[in-house]
């Protein structure tokens, strides 16, 4: 299979050829003949896999084999859940449109919009777009969706956690009926389909990898460790493995931040990344990290996705996630384009049940290792961390002291949206706002 085959157009194969690539991944094979029929499709791809350019190759040709018109309405939109996520997508469609005449523009808040609705005024025909922004601008009559040809919903799992259903839909109202959807999600709950229901027509189907299971190319490894050892573990493993690009997942952005300062103590060159860094200081940490002035990344889940970090060798949890399919999105970060990875979680006894669900959802058990010196406390309670936030009020094999439902406040990064009722969308999170 090669991309001359796939029907592209010579200025794609070219731009294609500049970016290094000689084979379509799997999805990028599945993807691109449908889309260039014009056929709705529902993509199953977790990122790592290209499914960038397994939408944006084949739109690019779309667009740019049909007339333009002087006055370029917007006639592709591509709808992302984070900021990160957006830039990554806009990034690759600039390239990949090197040699089109198609002009593009990326649209996410947190920063001015006004040098965004100066490029939209311009005239563009491709939009990446996070939906606060989105429906700000509309609002505003400083653009317009009534041209739109195609429209890309990416990560819509993620957009679904986040409390976006209700943007989606307003999204929708103000696109023309007839159009071409596709609909790219690492997970497929009941939720997505029911969503994917009321986008796609007809849609024709593709898979990446297996529904909810992890990428072979991964190892994966569970450490059993005393909570209050991890952050000694984690820096021991770093410093002895002399691991140089490092992507570390906490549930809270005050545990990143903790633990960034730990590891700078410890002499790693660590940065975080979280809904409460400003734009600059994300893209900052995020470039240093790529260059390699920035070893470990620290990041909570919502500000991890997207990124866009080739052949990223470790990926370790501080703490495991308390929605399984968030494990499989964390871990998906690592063994990408078929090289090797490593993922690594540390779990304490209140993560038990987490692990369970984890392990239910990927359909395996995870191998566990037990480092001397950091082993698990036995009298620790097997009670969740948030009860309140998990998907289930009472853990298998908890015994909850005192009720166990004391949680403080809503520390978590994810907060209200984060919770299982994904499709409630007025629940909005305060990450959901930060991110868009
Ligand atoms: P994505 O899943 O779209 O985030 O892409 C993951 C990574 O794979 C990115 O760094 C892409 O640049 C890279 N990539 C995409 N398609 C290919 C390909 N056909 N061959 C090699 N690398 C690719």
């Amino acid at each position: 299979m090669s991309f001359q085959s796939l029907g592209l157009s010579e200025a794609l194969l070219k731009a294609i050829s500049k970016k290094g690539y000689t084979t379509p991944s799997p999805i990028q094979a599945k993807a691109i003949p449908p889309v260039l029929q014009g056929h709705d499709v529902l993509a199953s791809a977790q990122t790592g896999t290209g499914k960038t350019a397994g939408f944006t190759l084949p739109l690019l040709h779309l667009l740019s084999e049909n007339p333009k018109e002087k006055y370029r309405p917007i006639r592709a939109l591509i709808l992302t859940p984070t900021r990160e996520l957006a830039a990554q997508v806009y990034a690759n469609v600039k390239e990949y449109s090197e040699f089109l005449n198609l002009r593009s523009a990326v649209i996410f808040g947190g920063v001015n919009q006004k040098p965004q609705a100066a490029t939209i005024r311009q005239g563009i025909d491709i939009l990446v777009a996070t939906p606060g922004r989105l429906l700000d601008l509309e609002s505003q009559g400083l653009l317009s969706l009534k041209r739109v040809e195609i429209f890309v919903l990416d990560e819509a799992d993620r957009m679904l956690d986040m409390g976006f259903l209700r943007d989606i839909e307003r999204v929708m109202k103000l696109m023309p009926d007839k159009r071409q959807n596709l609909m790219f999600s690492a997970t497929f709950s009941k939720d997505i389909r029911k969503l994917a229901n009321g986008i796609l027509k007809r849609p024709i189907q593709v898979e990446a990898t297996p529904e909810n299971t992890t990428v072979d190319a991964i190892t994966q490894k569970i450490y059993r460790v005393a909570k209050a050892k991890k952050t000694d573990l984690v820096i021991k493993l770093i410093t002895e493995g002399n691991w140089k690009q490092v992507l570390v997942f906490t549930r809270t952005k005050h545990g990143a931040n903790k633990l960034v300062q730990k590891m700078m103590k410890a002499n790693i060159k660590a940065a975080a990344i979280h809904g409460n860094k400003s734009q600059g200081a994300r893209t900052k940490a995020l470039a240093g990290f790529k260059s390699g002035s920035v070893s470990v990344l620290v990041a909570t889940d919502i500000a991890a996705r997207g990124l866009d970090i080739p052949l990223l060798p470790h990926v370790i949890n501080f703490e495991i996630p308390n929605i399984s399919e968030d494990y499989v999105h964390r871990i998906g970060r690592t063994g990408r384009a078929g090289a090797n990875g490593e993922a690594i979680s540390l779990v304490s006894a209140d993560e038990t049940s987490f692990l369970r669900d984890i392990e239910k959802l990927i359909g395996m058990k995870l191998p566990v290792t037990i480092m001397e010196g950091f082993e698990p406390d036995p009298n620790a309670s097997t009670v969740p961390i948030k009860p309140g936030q998990n998907r289930r009020q009472q853990p298998r094999n908890s015994k909850p002291k005192g009720g166990g439902n004391k949680s403080k406040g809503n520390t978590s990064s994810n907060a209200g949206g984060r919770n299982r009722n994904r499709n409630k969308s007025r629940n909005r999170s305060n990450d959901r706002r930060s991110n868009s």
